[in-house]
């Protein structure tokens, strides 16, 4: 891959960390400020708070799933812009033929060609890259 597409794939990848730490920094905030509530024991102010803020415990567990989907979304970020870093970038793991530049428009993390990819999937039946939440 030419150096300037290595360019264009890890300003998507950074832009993407940098969106996906702010949202983790939002649900870090609400988790820290739900368990400070609940800490005082005082359950209807702790109602009250919720109420104010739009959430309740649905919404809490909500939140705490996406929190750890983020952090595997930001696993992957963080080894593709590795492999952007050691040249292996744009390399199908698997085959080692080109993952494509349309798909890696799409999701900028792929580690595999579509050919391996859905191969992949019929064998294990489930993605192991969470890509479809891109
Ligand atoms: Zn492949």
């Amino acid at each position: 891959m030419k150096e300037k597409e290595l360019e264009h794939f890890k300003n998507l990848l950074l832009g993407k960390r940098q969106e996906m730490m702010k949202h983790m920094d939002a649900i870090k905030e609400i988790e820290m400020e739900t368990t400070l509530k609940e800490s005082t024991g005082d359950h209807s102010a702790y109602a009250f708070h919720m109420a104010d803020q739009g959430t309740d415990s649905m919404e809490r567990e909500k939140n705490f799933f996406y929190a750890q989907r983020d952090g595997r979304l930001l696993y992957h970020i963080d080894r593709a812009l590795e492999r952007i870093e050691n040249g292996t970038y744009g390399k199908c793991r698997s085959c080692n033929g080109p993952i494509g530049e349309a798909r890696l428009e799409a999701v900028p993390h792929a580690t595999l060609c579509i050919q391996c990819k859905s191969k992949e999937e019929k064998a294990a039946g489930e993605s192991e890259e969470p890509e479809e939440l891109l």
